[in-house]
């Protein structure tokens, strides 16, 4: 049942927790990713973009003015009438009259309340309909309900609950069969240049277990399990359990930090495996299951350490270690949603509540 290079004893694994707040110019690529000394840029599908402000070329240029800053974790922007009118009491723009319905500037469309990442442009599609289309959503972010005509289903923002507007399904239009159909009113987009993801990397044992936890956070769009800490370029799952690459198994989480802190994500990290073991968790032993959390920038380690010392005053021997994040290298892809992709439950990884 465990790929062919999973060593046998492997029932817990220690797997890196590293967050990092970062301002993301470019793309968090499927090949390694640069860490410590850029700021990365990263995007939720992986695709490699370029840095350069303006590269979401000259019609989402447009749209960056001033109102592309997105909100503050927590605070809503004040609405206009109109805006209220849809968003907060469920009403319709005119067809063909929202700033969106033809517009096809690469980056994410967030709500336009709170900020939240609901819809990539990757997703959106021509519909003719007379309003935005998109045929999905990012993870979590858009939630359905039964309309009160008692025949559709609306949905609204995941985070705030702003009206979005109708989504449909069996009408064929694209592979994935749904249409968002959303009010351009209550969405405000970010070119991809300007758009700001959290990145935070984590170690604590088998990558596979805490990459399931990860996931099951809301507000986390993408995780990718891999290799960090160590010194070795374009390392396997072999070389790093076979010899010393000083490199730990590791788990990176992109979120969109509207919907959730990288404090969350580290006190979720901390209570999903036993940070008071040294170079192992359970039966799985060796640095490259030690606890780590590889922090991509200042305010991590603050956070990292104050958490650390919130568990030692409660007379944990905690042994995590709190590292500036290095590059990441993805594993191999039979390593990725192992767990999820198997519709199984981690037996190495069992949360137990801290805070
Ligand atoms: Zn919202």
């Amino acid at each position: 049942m465990r790929p062919k290079s999973r060593p046998a004893h492997r029932a817990f694994g220690a797997a890196i927790l590293a967050v990092g707040l970062i301002a993301l110019a470019v793309a968090l690529g499927t090949a390694g990713h640069q860490a410590q000394s850029q700021p990365v840029a990263a995007t939720v599908d992986g695709a490699e973009a370029p840095a350069a402000a303006g590269a979401a070329g000259s019609s989402a240029g447009e749209e960056t003015g001033a109102m592309t800053t997105q909100p503050a974790p927590g605070k809503y922007r004040e609405l206009t009438p109109e805006e209220e009118r849809v968003i907060v009491h469920k009403g319709t723009e005119g067809p063909f009259t929202g700033k969106y319905t033809d517009f096809f500037g690469e980056g994410v469309y967030t709500c336009r309340r709170c900020g939240a990442m609901l819809y990539r442009s990757q997703d959106k599609f021509h519909s003719d309909c007379g309003w935005p289309a998109f045929d999905d959503e990012l993870p979590g972010a858009v939630r359905r309900l039964p309309d009160a005509d008692g025949v559709r289903t609306e949905i609204e923002c995941t985070n705030c609950g702003a009206h979005l507007g109708h989504v449909f399904t069996g009408e064929g239009l694209t592979a994935k069969d749904t249409r968002h159909c959303v009010n351009s009113i209550s969405l405000q987009f970010i070119p991809a240049a300007e758009v700001r993801y959290g990145r935070a990397i984590f170690a604590g044992g088998c990558f596979w277990g805490v990459e399931y936890w990860m996931q099951k956070q809301p507000g986390v769009l993408k995780t990718t399990v891999g290799y960090t800490g160590g010194t070795t370029d374009n390392p396997t799952y072999e070389q790093i359990h076979s010899r010393d690459t000083g490199h730990a198994e590791a788990v990176e989480v992109l979120f969109d930090p509207v919907r959730v802190s990288f404090e969350q994500l580290a006190k979720l990290f901390f209570e999903i495996h036993d940070p008071t073991q040294l170079n192992r968790q359970g039966p799985d032993v060796g640095t490259p299951y030690r606890s780590a959390v590889f922090t991509t920038d200042e305010e991590q380690r603050q956070v990292a350490e104050k958490l650390i010392a919130e568990l030692k005053g409660r007379g944990l021997n905690v042994v995590t270690q709190v590292v500036p994040a290095g590059r990441f290298w993805p594993a191999e892809a039979y390593h990725q949603s192992y767990y999820a992709d198997k519709g199984a439950e981690p037996p190495c990884h069992v949360r137990q509540k801290l805070w």
